[in-house]
């Protein structure tokens, strides 16, 4: 339960004696503070260290010229770092879509792509992002950064790439917010802040990458509130993508900051969800429904459903009639995702008539339906299809695999 209970707190507290010196990238305002303070040094150092990290985005502690070189030198000399992670490799899409694997320090890697003017899964939330999709014109630039939230996966989803890999281990708050600053940094990314350029980039985020984010939930929350508080975008363009935790659904409800949410509901019944979504038999469909009910949804927000379609599996006009059944009194929109195939997954693709007929009835029946434009197919960057790079993974042995156990094991095994 560990994993998945948002009063666990799991951030780092850099003034623990035994702390393995944390990289900077990740603290928090007061975590920085409590480092300050335990070095002598007034609490303004920690807002300028803040700043440097968040907003300006530096990559080393040289290029904080803020700060008095003793100050730098002597968290240099005890092995603070900034800590970004990495792009190490990386691919690009005909559509140019970019898919980078990005390393942490310790050698794992996780995978963030990169979507020139997004990839239309806003459009219809009622969001800044979605009005911007609506009015898309060739002279409009925004962007779109898919984030990964842990290494691998337990959830075990039949359909899903990622599941093959497994969980290794989550990422923290710093590995998460950390993809999103190296991204921008490589894209050389304008935001608006404080001083206000003329013309800041749009950059929305998806959290739909590697991992389940609510399975990391208190990571994955601290880095939300770095990106809004720090970085700098705003949570109105953020958009996280949950195969259905019901505690940590509920715990999001009650969140004072917090993306948008999805829910990856991807069948009308929990008969065929179940055997698509192993992790149904922990939490059935009306849970989650009632979980997400309890979201007190902003001012032009709407709840997305995500719905893979799987060729002769959940794309019949029944299904769609279920659906609509289903979540017909919320105030939600349903992305349509027509499945993308990858090796050893033995799912066919939907006959095109099938979706455009899966559209049209809940269309017909009001429910705003959207069909979700498949980006970076050919470089493998598009929905599940996240796949390290590099396969040949040896089984996560010691802590890793405890860890995994733990994710895993939510009450009852999902596999
Ligand atoms: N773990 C989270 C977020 C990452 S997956 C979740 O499951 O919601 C992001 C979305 O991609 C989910 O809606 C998931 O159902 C979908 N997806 C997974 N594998 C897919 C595939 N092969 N083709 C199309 N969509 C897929
Ligand atoms: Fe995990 Fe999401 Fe893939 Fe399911 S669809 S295995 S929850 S990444």
């Amino acid at each position: 339960m560990q994993a998945t209970d948002p009063s666990t707190p799991q951030s780092i507290d850099p003034t623990a004696p035994d702390s393995t010196d944390p990289p900077l990238f990740g603290m928090t305002l007061p975590e920085l503070t409590a480092l300050m303070a335990k070095r002598s040094h007034k609490p303004y150092r920690a807002r300028q260290i803040f700043e440097a990290l968040y907003r300006q985005r530096v990559c080393t502690l040289d290029e904080v010229t803020v700060l008095p070189v003793g100050l730098r030198e002597g968290l240099s000399s005890d092995g603070y770092t900034v800590g970004l992670p990495e792009i190490v490799q990386s691919a690009r899409s005909v559509d140019g879509t970019e898919r980078y694997l990005v390393q942490m320090a310790d050698g794992e890697t996780v995978e963030t792509v990169w979507m020139p003017d997004g990839d239309g899964g806003e459009r219809g939330d009622g969001s800044i992002a979605a009005s911007e999709e609506e009015e898309f014109s060739p002279a409009y630039r925004r962007s779109t950064i898919c984030v990964s939230s842990q290494v691998g996966c337990a959830v075990n989803c039949q359909f899903c790439l990622t599941a093959k890999l497994g969980i290794r281990r989550n990422l923290t708050a710093g590995e998460i917010a950390g993809q999103v600053v190296a991204v921008l940094n490589r894209h050389n990314v304008k935001l608006g802040g404080a001083s206000g350029s003329e013309s800041p980039a749009r950059i929305n985020l998806v959290f739909m990458g590697m991992g389940e984010p609510f399975l990391n939930y208190v990571p994955f929350m601290g880095a939300v509130r770095l990106l809004v508080e720090g970085v700098g975008i705003p949570e109105s363009r953020m958009t996280v993508s949950t195969s259905g935790i019901e505690p940590a659904i509920r715990a999001f409800a009650a969140e004072p900051i917090r993306p948008k949410l999805a829910l990856s509901l991807n069948a009308s019944n929990d008969t065929v969800r179940e055997s698509i979504m192993p992790i149904t038999r922990k939490w059935k469909i009306a849970q989650l429904l009632e979980a997400v009910g309890t979201i007190p949804l902003r001012t032009r927000e709407w709840v997305t459903f995500e719905y893979v379609l799987l060729g002769g599996i959940n794309d019949q006009p029944e299904h769609a009639g279920e659906v609509l059944a289903l979540i017909g009194v919320t105030r939600a929109k349903v992305n349509l995702i027509v499945w993308n195939p990858g090796p050893g997954i033995a799912y066919t693709e939907p006959a095109p008539e099938a979706v455009a007929l899966f559209q049209k009835t809940l269309m017909a029946a009001g429910m705003p339906t959207y069909i979700r434009r498949p980006r970076g197919r050919d470089i493998y960057a598009a929905c599940g299809q996240l796949k390290r790079t590099v396969d040949a993974l040896p089984t996560p042995v010691g802590a890793a695999a405890a860890q995994a156990r733990d994710l895993v094991t939510i009450g009852a095994p999902i596999t």
